[in-house]
């Protein structure tokens, strides 16, 4: 069968959105150039909000199994705290961030992906494509040596920080680089440092992260400078040295299994579609590490494309609806790569008089209960909302929940876990026809409203599309006539 849509990419982005076309019975194809899945930890990050979307698709369950959960980040200088940030209290069954091994992440995405019957093809080299408009033809060099042309509604580019996508649309990666050299390692560190905390050092010759892992291994981030010459290979002495001089002392690293440099780049591109092809993930937007939410924020790029392709291959939607992809999602990107970029210059200033004033600032203003509430928020990316979405539909005036384009919190009874990429209805009464009205884009069952006396209508991906005061249906099939009109010519 000709693929709807080809994912150039098997990385945790290209993955995910896998498994939302599959959920959502879209044909696919995806094709890595890579031989075989990364065994390497990469990111290790996974936080709440992408842990409540792969709820819906049944995978939450088995990634927190693999992971270890860590309820709070702790900023020293080495010695004394600055601050501590605790993640419980969430408003979130997650209410932590998964400890997980990227390598880890890839398996249970691909073994699912294998469930719903796709299956990665592996050593696929995408070269090239051309979009004629009504489908795209992708060239790809496969392990044989031989070629094939794909032809595919739709090509998305999951294919990473170095994207073929990107580059053959001639796309710009706006950005910069940041000037110092920074080194990680996997390693075991018997010692003082707790399982259950992120931990970073503010040392005056540089900033040293710790996140813990399964099977009591951390993974270490540190600047090492502007200057470190790449063709050194880092060594578990370098490691130990930095640990030597920025931390408390008494710390032995063991057992590395992975020490590499990297430099931090701050890019994205401005528009994610163009035509029939769109890019995800780090194809899109690359940025410091700090914070960890650069898998994060692709993986959830991927649902929200998903079911608004997958509405679009369905002839439910005309592709117009397809554009509100990039405006949704580059802002959030955008304020990824300004936020972790801004921790990462907070932690590396050098200046001993700015540090002081920092440590000073931080210790104050990060013990304030608001702060650490945005703080948490942010980094869980619970936070993240499309308020200026033109898929927004109007709000009842006088009713609390969420607003349109924010969040709705999964019930802890109930999560909408639907295959089929539908809005979803929450209210107390039952909606006169309407469900009869728009079978391909309401859900059947109708669940509890989350605010009394409203009506919310809910996207495929928990965001709210619109409220209602109770009763109020007109205003719900307006929204819907409209939502229906996004996509026609
Ligand atoms: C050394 C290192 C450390 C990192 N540490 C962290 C961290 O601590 N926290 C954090 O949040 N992020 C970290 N990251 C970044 C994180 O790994 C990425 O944000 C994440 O992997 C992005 O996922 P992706 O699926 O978009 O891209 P990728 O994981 O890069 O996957 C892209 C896939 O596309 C494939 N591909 C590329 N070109 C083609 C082609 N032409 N045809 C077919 N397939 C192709 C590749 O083989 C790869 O499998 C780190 C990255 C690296 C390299």
């Amino acid at each position: 069968m000709k693929p709807q849509v080809l994912i150039a990419g098997a990385g945790p982005v290209g993955l995910t959105l896998a498994i939302e076309f599959a959920r959502y019975g879209v044909p696919l194809r995806i094709v890595d150039k890579a031989p075989t899945r990364t065994d390497k930890s990469k990111a290790v990050a996974v936080w709440s909000r992408s842990l409540e979307l792969f709820e819906r698709a049944g995978i939450a369950d088995e990634l927190v199994a693999a992971g270890v959960k860590v309820q709070a980040a702790k900023i020293s200088d080495g010695a004394e705290t600055i601050a501590h940030i605790g993640f419980d209290g969430l408003d979130t069954r997650y209410s932590f961030v998964l400890m997980i091994p990227q390598s880890e992440t890839e398996r249970i995405l691909e073994e699912e992906l294998a469930k719903l019957g796709v299956t990665v093809e592996r050593g696929v080299e995408l070269k090239g494509f051309s979009d004629n408009g009504t489908s795209v033809e992708a060239f790809v060099a496969r392990p044989d040596g031989s070629s094939e042309t794909i032809c595919a509604n739709w090509l998305v580019g999951c294919d990473g920080a170095h994207s073929t996508v990107r580059h053959t649309l001639g796309k710009e990666f706006r950005g910069n680089s940041v000037a110092t050299d920074f080194l990680l390692a996997d390693i075991k560190l018997p010692g003082v440092i707790a399982h259950d905390e992120l931990m970073m050092w503010w040392h005056r010759d540089g900033v040293v992260a710790f996140f813990p892992l399964p099977g009591d291994r951390m993974r270490l981030i540190a600047s090492t400078g502007p200057s470190t010459n790449h063709a050194v290979e880092p060594t578990l002495a370098e490691v130990q040295a930095i640990i030597d001089s920025r931390g408390p002392g008494g710390l032995t690293a063991t057992d590395p299994v992975w020490i590499a440099r990297f430099k931090i780049n701050e890019r994205k591109v401005d528009d994610y579609r163009s035509g029939r092809v769109f890019v995800a993930g780090d194809a899109a937007h690359v940025h410091s590490p700090a914070g960890g939410q650069g898998m994060n924020t692709g993986m959830q790029d991927a649902f929200n494309l998903a079911w608004k392709l997958a509405l679009v291959c369905d002839d439910v939607c005309a592709d117009r609806l397809l554009d509100t992809y990039s405006v949704e999602r580059s802002p959030v990107a955008a304020e990824v790569i300004a936020s972790a970029g801004h921790l990462t210059r907070v932690a590396m200033m050098k200046n001993e008089y700015a540090q002081a004033i920092r440590n000073f600032v931080a210790s104050h203003v990060l013990g304030l209960h608001a702060v650490q509430n945005v703080a948490r928020e942010t980094l869980s990316e619970l936070s993240v909302a499309y308020p200026h979405s033109p898929l927004n539909g109007p709000h009842a005036s006088g009713l609390g929940g969420p607003k349109p384009g924010h969040r709705l919190a999964p019930a802890d009874t109930d999560p909408v876990s639907g295959r089929e990429p539908k809005l979803a209805i929450f209210s107390d009464e039952t909606p006169p026809d309407l469900v009869a009205e728009f079978p391909d884009l309401l859900e059947e069952k109708t669940r509890p409203s989350v605010q009394a006396g409203g009506i919310f209508l809910v996207r495929p991906d928990g965001y709210v599309a619109m409220t209602a005061k109770d009763g109020d249906w007109n205003a719900v099939r307006a929204y819907l006539h409209n939502f229906r009109r996004i996509g026609t010519a």
